[in-house]
């Protein structure tokens, strides 16, 4: 079987799917209030999509996530996850969630054969879930959880984004909150994607200051769990929960690097902190064989470089936001 092995002798197997650019929150640290949302041609359909799947799973992908935007935004979502499932080569499809629309798609979700959902919750409180997001949601979140939890999904997980001055008191709220609901939460540090109107660099938090101050109220221990992405989990002595960190500023993550993502609009994006991409909608808007297509997207690994890059002190060096690219 062909394989999608990188310059760097890294084989691909995971593969990002952004569904949609639209959300219905305004996180700060991911777009700004006033965004526009791309027009719906230029989004790839669910057959763009299903082809795009069925020409990686040939070529050794197995685990899908899909993404955003906010995915579940996407109309009859739960359909492109049957549909995916039903690809010979894909093991697992998952998602990435804001969970605001969890109470009415948990149950379909998991019926059309979703396994986990990690979903996105970096404060417990009403007043700052409102100003972090620009909207008055998070109770939505909470019931969005509480229904995710009465199905068997593989996995739940919370992801949170810790910013110093932001949400950095919530650390053991948000911990004692996964282990009181036994779920994993993972606590990821910002990223510099796309001009925010603030500056990342003071309000950056590392993962190691982050674990500190989990040390001092858990007793944790290494573990070697591991989801196929770039998390780092540590244990909570006398809970299930795990603890992931991913820390794409402090521990660079690069090395064992297995994933692709696809934009909502159809670029193969090789790396989050890099701009080389390759235009998928078009040359599959322009007929081109499912051949032609292989072909390219082995090409197109070329383009993967080593490792990112990410420079706080520097001007914003990528211009896309973490919407546009899918988290
Ligand atoms: N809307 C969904 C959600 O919020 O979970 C999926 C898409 S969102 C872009 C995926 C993940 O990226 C979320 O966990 C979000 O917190 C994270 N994210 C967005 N912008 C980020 C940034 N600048 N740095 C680090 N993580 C970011
Ligand atoms: Fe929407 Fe997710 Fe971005 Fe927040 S992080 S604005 S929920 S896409």
């Amino acid at each position: 079987m062909k394989q999608l092995i990188d310059p760097f002798g890294r084989t691909i197997e995971y593969l990002r799917i952004s569904v949609t650019d639209r959300c219905d929150l305004r996180c700060s640290y991911c777009m700004s209030e006033d965004v526009e949302f791309l027009p719906r041609q230029d989004i790839l359909s669910f057959e763009e999509i299903v082809r795009l799947a069925e020409s990686f799973a040939k070529l050794g992908v197995k685990k899908i996530r899909i993404t955003g935007g906010e995915p579940l935004m996407r109309k009859n979502l739960p359909e492109l996850i049957v549909r995916i499932k039903q690809i010979a080569g894909i093991e697992e499809v998952v998602m990435t969630t804001n969970g605001t629309l969890l109470t009415q798609y948990a149950k379909p979700l998991f019926e059309a054969g979703l396994s986990r959902l990690n979903i996105s919750l970096d404060t417990l409180k009403a007043d700052r879930f409102h100003k972090l997001t620009r909207r008055d949601r998070l109770q939505a979140v909470l019931d969005g959880i509480a229904e995710a939890k009465k199905y068997p999904f593989a996995g739940i997980k919370l992801n949170a984004v810790v910013m110093r001055g932001m949400n950095d008191d919530e650390i053991i709220d948000l911990t004692d909150y996964a282990i009181a609901n036994d779920i994993d939460i993972t606590f990821i540090e910002e990223m510099p994607l796309g001009e925010v109107g603030y500056d990342r660099s003071v309000t950056f938090l590392s993962s190691d200051d982050i674990k500190k101050e989990l040390s001092e109220h858990y007793s944790l221990s290494n573990s070697t769990h591991k989801t196929g992405g770039p998390a780092v989990y540590s244990s909570v002595a006398n809970s299930n929960t795990r603890i992931g960190f991913i820390s794409p500023h402090s521990h660079n993550f690069c090395g064992d690097c297995n994933r692709i993502r696809i934009t909502a609009v159809g670029r193969l994006l090789l790396c989050l902190g890099n701009e080389n991409s390759q235009d998928l909608r078009g040359f599959m808007r322009a007929n081109s064989s499912d051949e032609a297509l292989t072909e390219l997207l082995i090409k197109s690994l070329q383009l993967k470089p080593e490792k990112h890059d990410f420079n706080l002190a520097e001007e914003v060096q990528i211009l896309r936001f973490m919407s546009h690219t899918g988290g």
